[in-house]
């Protein structure tokens, strides 16, 4: 996949200055990451999380207000609720954040402008198993839900090679979702896929029963919420058994839609492996430190140890 290089602006003094912005980001697991990975290549430097409350962010003036604030602030990465205001503020854009019009990691250039990009797509693909990307030309997927995380994972999926071969996208509010349809049909028409659209009430155990790939990017099954799933038993019992079940959730570890996919007997996957990937990609854009094989693992090690 595409990726631009560019020197990054480093306060030499001080080391390199990294972030998160988003709000609210108590439960961020980020600065465990992104601190494993700077003790990983040696670099001086510290990962702060950086809340900023809604109203105060449109108050002042935005993401300008943030790196005046934070002079020091090498490279961010950006998260709910202020993705989309990342994308429109940033003078220049990679193709995946182009692509997704929302950016997750933001880099200072030495001429002091900024750069946006995506890793939430990359991450979502480099977390599947080989055998899924392998396969992803004969695949039929259904994603659920239509927001942030949804537009990355579609990006990922028609944009990975081989592209998928069919994407579902199932949806309890279809005129809600329209912009995330207009750009996935550009999508899907750009790399010869096929894209459709179909409410919840909809999922019948015919569609269910030719689907070789779920991916949950709705928030239903995540803590606190832990006994909802956005499929049922019975839904899951219709799919083939070569389907591969993908949750964007990594709290908990085992959502009860991942615990109905190993009752029946289904490989399947949680959201730890997308968090990782994005923020390692993220971590070697900022630096351009090429990613190293074993980073994945000392990341899941290190998050084991940290939140049990
Ligand atoms: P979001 O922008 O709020 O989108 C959530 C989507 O889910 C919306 O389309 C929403 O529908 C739909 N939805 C919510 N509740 C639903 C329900 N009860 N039934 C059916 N659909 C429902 O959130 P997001 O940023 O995309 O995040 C979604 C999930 O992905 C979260 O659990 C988040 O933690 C996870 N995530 C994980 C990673 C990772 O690295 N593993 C990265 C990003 C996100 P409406 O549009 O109708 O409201």
């Amino acid at each position: 996949m595409y990726l631009e290089r560019e020197p990054l602006h480093l306060s030499a003094s001080q080391g390199l200055q990294l972030g998160l912005v988003g709000y609210p980001l108590n439960k961020s697991l980020s600065p465990i990451i992104h601190t494993t990975l700077l003790n990983l290549c040696e670099i001086n430097g510290q990962f702060d999380l950086l809340p900023i409350e809604p109203e105060f962010f449109h108050r002042t003036e935005g993401f300008s207000s943030v790196v005046a604030n934070h002079p020091t602030l090498a490279g961010f990465n950006v998260t709910i609720p202020y993705k989309v205001d990342a994308y429109q503020w940033v003078a220049k854009k990679t193709s995946q954040a182009d692509r997704i019009q929302a950016v997750n990691t933001v880099k200072r250039l030495e001429n002091g402008t900024y750069i946006g990009h995506n890793t939430d797509g990359i991450g979502f693909y480099k977390a599947l198993p080989e055998a899924i990307k392998t396969s992803l030309g004969n695949r039929h997927a259904i994603v659920l839900g239509a927001g942030g995380a949804c537009r990355a994972v579609l990006e990922a999926l028609f944009f990975a090679q081989p592209a998928v071969q069919t994407i579902m996208l199932v949806v309890r509010n279809v005129e809600k979702a329209q912009p995330i349809i207009a750009l996935a049909t550009q999508w899907a028409t750009a790399v010869g896929s096929t894209f459709s659209v179909i409410p919840f009430e909809a999922l019948s155990p015919a569609l269910l029963g030719t689907t070789t790939l779920v991916v949950n990017t709705t928030p239903v099954g995540m803590v606190p919420d832990v006994e909802a799933s956005p499929l049922s038993l019975t839904q899951l019992q219709a799919l083939p058994a070569d389907c591969y079940i993908s949750d964007l959730i990594y709290k908990p570890a085992e959502t009860l839609l991942l615990q109905y996919a190993s009752q029946q007997g289904l490989a399947h996957q949680n959201g730890l492996g997308m968090l990782i990937y994005q923020a390692i990609e993220a971590f070697s854009f900022w630096t351009n430190n090429p990613i190293q094989p074993h980073w994945a693992k000392t990341i899941e090690v290190t998050l084991q140890d940290a939140i049990g």
